[in-house]
C-alpha cells in the first residue's frame, strides 16, 4: 500500500517564493562566534522576528491570500488568532487590497488588538469561554462570503512557511542539521519539504514546549495527539495538536521532536540579547534553546536555526529576561 501523497511539494514552496518576494523581506543569516564555542558547531540562525509584522508568519499568510480568486478577493479573507498570524493575515490582506476580519478573544492583549487593527483589519472579540470559536468563524464565513484562512493546516500556509528554510540553505550553503519550532506545524513542515529537497541527508527536528509536547507523542505513537492548552510562556505553539495537512509530512520528513522547557527558553531570550542584541519572544527562542542548552549533540556540524519571530512587549521581555515572575 502507498502512502498517499503529502500536501506539498518543493515545487509548490518555489511557487510560493516567487509569489511573496515582492513583498516579504528576505531576512538575513546570522552566525556568532560566541554561540559556535558553546556548541562546538557552525550555527546558522535564520532572524525572522526581522520578517514584516515581527515573525515568518507573514510567509504563509501572504502566500494564500495571493492565490484567491476574483471572488474570494471580493468577499475578503477571515482569520481566528491571538497572535502573529492575526497580524500576517492583516497585512497581507492590506498589500493586496483584500477585506480582512480577524476573531480575537476579548481578552487578548490590547497592543495585539491595536496592532491587527493598525494594519487596516476589521477586528471582532469574542468570549473564548462561553463561545465556540470555529463555529463562529464558519458561520461569519458563510454569511459574508469570506475565505477562511487557518493558522498552519493549510497547503497554501504551509508552502509559504517553507520559503525560510528554502532561504536559510541558499544564503548558509549545505546544512548537516535543521532546527525548527513547532506549534501546529506548518512552519516545521514546510521546512521539511524544501530541506530535504535541497539537502537530501540533511536531520531535521522540531522543537516544542515541554508543557505541551502533543507533537512529540503524536510522532512517537504515529497518530495526532490532542492536548489541553499547554502552560508555558511559548504562547505562539500554545497549539492542542498538528494539523491533518502539517502532521504526514513531519510523520515522513522529520527525524525527532524535541522539548524545551521555560527556564531554557528565558536563557536563550537573555543570550540573545545579551550577545546577539536581538530581541525574540519566546516562541521564537525554542529551536534556538535545544541547540544552545545542549538538548541535541552538534558538535562538528553545520546547522540551521529558525527564530521564528520577535514580538514581544517591552514589558514582559524586560520582567522575563531580568528574571522576574511573568
Ligand atoms: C506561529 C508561531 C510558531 C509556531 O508555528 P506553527 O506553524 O504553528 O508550528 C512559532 N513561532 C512563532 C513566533 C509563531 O508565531
Amino acid at each position: 500500500m502507498t502512502a498517499p501523497p503529502l500536501a506539498i511539494t518543493y515545487g509548490d514552496i518555489a511557487a510560493a517564493h516567487d509569489r511573496i518576494r515582492e513583498a516579504a523581506h528576505r531576512t538575513p543569516v546570522l552566525t556568532s562566534r560566541t554561540a559556535d564555542a558553546m556548541t562546538g558547531a557552525h550555527l546558522f540562525f535564520k532572524a525572522e522576528n526581522l520578517q514584516r509584522m515581527g515573525a515568518f508568519k507573514f510567509r504563509g499568510a501572504y502566500n494564500a491570500i495571493s492565490q484567491f480568486t476574483t471572488e474570494q478577493r471580493r468577499g475578503g479573507v477571515l482569520a481566528f488568532s491571538s497572535g502573529n498570524h492575526a497580524q500576517a493575515i492583516a497585512l497581507s490582506a492590506r498589500e493586496l487590497g483584500v477585506p480582512a476580519l480577524i476573531l480575537m478573544p476579548q481578552d487578548a492583549p490590547q497592543m495585539k488588538i491595536d496592532a491587527t487593527r493598525g494594519y487596516g483589519a476589521e477586528v471582532i472579540l469574542f468570549d473564548r469561554y462561553r463561545e465556540d470559536r470555529e463555529a463562529l468563524a464558519q458561520r461569519l464565513a458563510a454569511e459574508r462570503g469570506m475565505t477562511l484562512i487557518p493558522p498552519y493546516d493549510h497547503p497554501h500556509v504551509m508552502a509559504g512557511q517553507g520559503t525560510a528554510a528554502k532561504e536559510l540553505i541558499e544564503d548558509a550553503g549545505e546544512l548537516d542539521v535543521l532546527v525548527v519550532c513547532l506549534g501546529g506545524g506548518g512552519l516545521l513542515s514546510g521546512s521539511a519539504v524544501a530541506a530535504r529537497a535541497l539537502n537530501p541527508d540533511i536531520e531535521i527536528y522540531g522543537v516544542e514546549p515541554q508543557a505541551g509536547n502533543d507533537g512529540q507523542q503524536s510522532l512517537r505513537t504515529g497518530r495526532i495527539v490532542h492536548i489541553e492548552t499547554p502552560r508555558t510562556i511559548a504562547d505562539g505553539a500554545q497549539t492542542q495538536h498538528l494539523g491533518e495537512y502539517t502532521f504526514p509530512v513531519i510523520r515522513s520528513l522529520v527525524d525527532d521532536i524535541l522539548t524545551v522547557t521555560d527556564d531554557e527558553l528565558v536563557r536563550t531570550m537573555q543570550f540573545f540579547a545579551s550577545r546577539m542584541k536581538i530581541v525574540l519572544e519566546p516562541t521564537g527562542c525554542l529551536a534556538a534553546a535545544a541547540v544552545l542548552q545542549g538538548q541535541l549533540d552538534v558538535r562538528g556540524k553545520r546547522v540551521g536555526i529558525v527564530l521564528s519571530g520577535g514580538n514581544v512587549d517591552m514589558a514582559r521581555f524586560a520582567r522575563l529576561t531580568l528574571g522576574e515572575p511573568a
